[in-house]
């Protein structure tokens, strides 16, 4: 399976220092990126365009959108179609990170109602799951992360396997500084391949299971080592080509 490196640029850059980055990461990795590993940037929505652009031309690289609603089109203010994120270039989404979550106030029912729209107008979906630190604390963790599955993951969408990917971002390691140990990650990872091998079958196999939370160019290697580790999700260590560059040929 190819190890899919994936940055979120959260609400950050202008369109012009997203596309500055995204040339810049291009001309840091692409010459080093191994056949194995895919790169995938989400930028804000009004930069998405420009990075795409950026990114032409470069089989390996990709943009996602960082969310929408899911409707093809109608009178909801503010928001984004799956079908206009694909017009600006993207292939992927994300659905079900913690900040659209605890910061914005998404539920397992929208998550799970995101992700299956998105697969079925054509994007590719990250959905992200993982704890918070006092579910952690009561020893919740698979509790969480069966939950967070099985209703982000309605049956409708079982059916893309082809075409999804998930992120274990335990809530307490984004934006922290506090990445999650060795053994933590295993066994999320683990746990959240089982349980989607149950749900699933042997599709299951297949899908890509993201580390996120902290990930820096220091320790970038050894979690991308670990079993069932296939790819990073990356925040803050994404948003300068220089250090992303150093996890993404880590
Ligand atoms: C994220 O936003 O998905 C993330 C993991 O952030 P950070 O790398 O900054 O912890």
């Amino acid at each position: 399976m190819k190890k899919l490196m994936a940055a979120n640029w959260k609400m950050y850059k202008t369109r012009a220092e997203a596309e500055a980055t995204a040339r810049e990461m291009v001309r840091l990795i692409a010459p080093g990126l191994p056949e194995d590993r895919e790169l995938l940037v989400f930028p804000p929505f009004t930069a998405l365009a420009a990075v795409a652009g950026a990114f032409a031309g470069q089989k390996s690289f990709a943009v996602g959108g960082q969310n929408f609603w899911p409707h093809g089109e109608g009178a909801f203010t503010g928001e984004i179609a799956p079908g206009m994120l694909l017009d600006a270039g993207c292939t992927w989404a994300l659905a079900g990170h913690s900040e659209r979550r605890w910061v914005l106030g998404e539920n397992d029912d929208l998550v799970g109602e995101k992700v299956a729209y998105g697969l079925q107008k054509g994007l590719s979906m990250v959905l992200c799951i993982g704890e918070k630190l006092e579910e952690r604390r009561a020893k919740k963790v698979e509790e969480v992360l069966d939950r967070q599955l099985e209703r982000g993951l309605v049956p409708a969408a079982r059916e893309f396997a082809n075409r999804l990917a998930v992120a274990y971002e335990p809530v307490w390691a984004i934006g922290t500084g506090e990445v999650a140990g060795r053994e933590e990650i295993r066994q999320a990872h683990a746990h959240t391949r089982d349980r989607l091998v149950q749900m699933m079958g042997e599709k299951a196999l297949e899908i890509p299971l993201l580390y996120g939370g902290s990930v820096k160019p220091d320790n970038a290697s050894e979690i991308l080592a670990l079993d069932n580790v296939d790819g990073v999700l990356v925040g803050g260590a994404s948003l300068t080509a220089e250090s992303f560059s150093r996890i993404a040929l880590a």
